[in-house]
């Protein structure tokens, strides 16, 4: 069953102000900050700050500027870090089986290390 958003989710409290975060970058419909439990030397969360239970939810119903905002976050984070000449990975859980903690759509962005074939 598909996960639905939750208000009380720890993100939404992150774009709300509530619980404070490591900000990497900001836009005007994105937000970028450093992950608490990092899995590799950069590991940044990129989210849009709207409503968007998982990347389905985000394609289906965000308005154009949203998803263009969001795409081009991702990249500049991707550049501040300087991780594509070595090679990165991207990644979105979503649900159950996606093993998703927080319902509120995320791309981890990994590099500083030899990432391996899966992520673990
Ligand atoms: P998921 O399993 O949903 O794809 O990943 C959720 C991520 O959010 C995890 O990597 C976890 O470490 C991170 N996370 C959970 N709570 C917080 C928090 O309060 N602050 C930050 N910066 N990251 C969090």
């Amino acid at each position: 069953m598909a996960y639905s958003y939750d208000d009380e989710n720890i993100f939404a409290k992150i774009l709300r102000g509530e619980i404070p975060n490591d900000t990497v970058f900001e836009t005007e419909h994105s937000l970028a900050f450093n992950d608490i439990r990092p899995q590799a030397p950069i590991h940044v969360l990129v989210i849009p700050r709207g409503k968007y239970v998982n990347y389905d939810d985000f394609a289906a119903n965000a308005s154009d500027e949203e998803i263009l905002d969001y795409t081009r976050a991702i990249a500049k984070v991707c550049e501040m870090k300087g991780v594509e000449a070595e090679g990165f990975r991207m990644i979105s859980n979503a649900g159950h089986n996606g093993v998703q903690e927080v319902p509120h759509l995320h791309v981890h962005i990994l590099g500083g290390r030899n990432l391996g074939r899966m992520l673990t």
